[in-house]
Order: C-alpha cells, then structure tokens, then sequence
C-alpha cells in the first residue's frame, strides 16, 4: 500500500483538518454583497464545525455588518484545504497566488475563469464564457422568510435598494421617481428607500427622502435584510443578489441596471427591468404600475432558476469536499496550469501539452471501496455478482483487445498493459492470454487480493496516479 493512499483514509471526511479560508472583495468600488455573502458562509461553516476565516481581499476600509469575530487579517503561510474566492473580477496573478496556499474555488468569477480550479455560479453569468463546475442560484444564502405567494397586482408596499454601495447613485433618483401624485396608483404606496453604509452624498439623500416622505433606511443588510424582503410587495433593485433572493421570497423584482452588462445579465436571466440611466428611470413608475405583468414576469423568472423549489446551501456542499488538485501534470511533471477541457459538478478536466488529460476533483471518492461493492451492491446494479460475471466480463474484454490489438499493429514486441480499476481482473486475464505483460490497480483490498493471489498478476492497491508504478508513461513502448 503506497503511502499517499493511508494518508488519505486517514484523513477527516472534511475541511476541518486544513480549513477554509473566504477571500472576499472588499473595499471602495467592490460593493458589500461580496463581503456579506461570505460573512455568511464562514458562519455557516463554523456553525458545522469546521476552520473557517474570512479575509476581506482589497484595500483596507469599514466591513459594513461583518463581525470581526470572523474575519483573518492576513492569509499567513499556511497550506488551506481550500480557498474560496469571492472577489467577481479577480486577476490571474492572484489567483495563481492563492493557488499556491490551497485548491482555489471561484465564487461568480469574471475575470479569471480558466485559472480556478473549481467554479461555481450562484448568479446566472453571460453565454459564451467558460461553464462553470456547479451552476445554482439555490447556492446563495437565501432568506428562509417567504411570501406564501407572488401578489397579484396592487403593490402598496415598495423596497429599493441598491446594496451598499449604489454604484449609478440612483435609489434617490428611482425613489422620487416613483413618487406618485394623490389619485394615481403610486399615490398611497409606502415606499422604503436603503440608504447603504458604503454610498456617498449621504446627508442630502436623506434629507430629499424625507421632504417626498419616503422613508429611508440606513445600514440594514446582511441576514436581516434579506428576512426583511418577504415585508414587500415589489423590490426595485440591480442586477445582482438581492434580486434573486427577493424571487425566492415570493416578491416581484423590478430592475434598474448601473451599465449595459448588468443589463445584459438581466435580460438573459429573464428578469424584469426598466433599462439604465436616465431612460430606465422614466420608465420605472410605468412599469410598476403594470403590477400584473411584473409580477407574472418576476414569477416566470423565479421558476427560470429554480427560486420556486427549496433552497441548498454552498457549506453543506464545501462541507462534503475533500478538494485534490493536480500542480504539476501526473504525467509529465511539468508544473504550472493547464487548459480547462471540461468542468462538470466536482470535477475539472485539463489536458497537458504532452498530451496527458488529467482530472481535479472537489470530492474524490473513498479510498475503501466496501467489501460489499463487487457483490451485494453489483447484484443490485447488474443482477449477478462480480464474479459471477467475470467469465462474460473477459469475454467483453477480449474484443477490447481486438481493438487494442489493431492499434499497437499484430506483432509488437514487448507490450505492456496497465488496467486502472482492474477489480477483480477479468480485463487483466484476457490481455495476460494474449501476451502481454500485465499489471493492475485498484482500490478495492478484496480485489487486488483475488487479481494477486487467484490469477498471479502483479497489481498495486490504490488510485491513480498516486499508486501508480513509477515508470513514466511517455516512456512506455508506442508498439510499432
Ligand atoms: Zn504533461
């Protein structure tokens, strides 16, 4: 048994040994719901029990709402069981830095896709640039509080907010805007303006709020916030959190975009919006007026991203990982990143110049398959046990090796085969009659026990390719 291989059945079947560190945006320029949505991440992995820090990535400044009880003030030197960026535009470097702490996990990344070795969306991104690993609005920290039901039509109660920051400076703008005259259907609405810690021009605002009677909220965010949206018959809001998580509230969302590439995520989200700047204000009472078209809209999108069904949580899906990155290529050896081929829910392939395609995985599976696997949980899948099968299973692999055969040319000296997952070896048997000099590996104790002992053919217990012989592929024959 190698080395590698008891290390890691020894290992805790989570994060806890090595920790979690959240690298969020902080900072002018980068908003507070980065900050926010990572607060509540640590917690959430705190409260299960693992390590877990936040590190606000950026200049130093206030951390609205955050209780420094969770923040880490510097990273250190230390080796993390996985880093988790939530920075929305990281740059290569840092990401490649980070690396070197840790198997890097990108929240919403729009910048550094290809460098992460894991990525996951809770926001709906753009067509046309890399898939992510996992794709879930259901990720985000989502309020429990709901409407038992999207209103039909009337809103009387409003919400706008545009997060801490209000990047296009609008939530006074948008709220006067909807200030409607005695008589008119925005006449009697009780509008709730937030005024965001991290916004400026803060004491006129207030002021004009109050003259129009609209009431102004300051420094609500984080999880009262978002149990607050439920109140509401409509959110006027950007592109961004906040909308998604009044959706899964049962709230209908209207938006008004800071710049064409929020409103780009808008519109291909589904989601209701006036547009941006000084149009999209003129067009914002209009539209609120058409309650019963917002709110159909608002509901079509909320079923769009799944907001209809049950909330998951991003912790409980980190809390289950066991993250194994690749640094340098198996195969090869030489280091250094290399292209993404495909990224699927906990796995990332990437191919290597020399050819070799090798795979990342966020939870590899066990080490110790159960004794059980090849027969009671086999039968299960296959009606008969493993070896029951093993005669119709060499007979299958006898016509791999026609294939094989017809590959490597009929009289190739010296051919070696090496079957990763051998089980019980019925591959191995065919290859052996054929002639070639075979090895196996598995994981599976019983397995290699019976590969070894009943068929007398060399196998390795363990995975590839920690476990596997130390000859380097590329110096194995070609055959020709
Ligand atoms: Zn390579």
């Amino acid at each position: 048994m190698s080395r590698s291989l008891m290390n890691r059945a020894a290992e805790p079947a989570l994060l806890s040994a090595g920790g979690v560190l959240v690298a969020a945006a902080a900072g002018g320029g980068r908003g507070g719901g980065h900050l926010n949505r990572s607060a509540a991440l640590v917690r959430a992995l705190r409260k299960a029990g693992a390590e877990a820090w936040l590190y606000p990535a950026g200049p130093e400044g206030p951390l609205p709402g955050v209780d420094p009880g969770l923040v880490i003030s510097a990273p250190g030197d230390r080796e993390w069981a996985l880093v988790v960026l939530d920075c929305f535009r990281c740059s290569p470097e840092e990401v490649e830095g980070w690396k070197a702490r840790g198997p890097v996990l990108g929240l919403d990344e729009g910048r550094s896709r290809r460098s992460c070795d894991f990525l996951v969306d809770l926001l709906p991104g753009l067509p046309g640039r890399e898939q992510p690993n996992l794709a879930s609005p259901l990720l985000l920290p989502l309020p429990d509080k709901r409407r038992p039901a999207f209103p039909e039509s009337g809103y009387r109660k409003i919400l706008i907010s545009f997060g801490a920051e209000d990047p296009g400076t609008v939530t006074v703008k948008a709220a006067l805007a909807l200030r409607g005259s005695p008589g008119d259907a925005l006449g009697d609405v009780s509008l709730t303006a937030v005024l965001g810690p991290l916004r400026r021009n803060a004491p006129e605002d207030r002021k004009l709020l109050d003259q129009a009677g609209i009431t102004a909220a300051e420094g609500v965010l984080g999880s009262s916030f978002r149990e607050s949206l439920a109140d509401y018959d409509l959110v006027i809001t950007h592109f961004g959190v906040t909308a998604f998580e009044a959706l899964y509230a049962r709230v209908p969302v209207l938006l008004l975009n800071p710049g064409p590439c929020h409103e780009r995520l808008a519109r291909r989200g589904g989601i209701p919006s006036a547009g941006t700047g000084k149009r999209g204000l003129e067009r914002l009472a209009p539209m609120v007026r058409e309650s019963v078209q917002l709110t159909g809209q608002s509901r079509a999108a909320a079923a769009r991203w799944g907001l209809d069904g049950e909330k998951s949580s991003l912790a409980a899906l980190l809390l289950g990982a066991r993250p194994r990155v690749h640094r340098a290529c198996p195969f090869c050896a030489s280091s250094g990143s290399r292209p993404v081929i495909g990224r699927f829910p906990g796995r990332t392939y990437r191919r290597c110049s020399c050819g070799g395609i090798y795979l990342d995985r966020l939870d590899p599976p066990p080490v110790e398959y159960g004794g059980d696997y090849f027969f009671s949980a086999y039968q299960k899948q296959y009606g008969r046990t493993y070896l029951e099968d093993f005669p119709g299973l060499q007979r299958i692999g006898e016509k791999r090796l026609d294939r094989i055969a017809a590959v490597l040319g009929k009289n190739s000296p010296g051919r070696r085969l090496l079957d990763i997952g051998c089980a019980y070896g019925p591959f191995l048997a065919a290859a052996k009659e054929r002639g070639f000099a075979v090895q196996g590996m598995d994981p599976a104790r019983d397995a290699a026990a019976y590969v070894s002992e009943r068929l007398n053919i060399p196998v390795r217990r363990g995975f590839f390719p920690e476990s596997a012989p130390r000859v380097p592929l590329t110096s194995l024959p070609s055959g020709t």
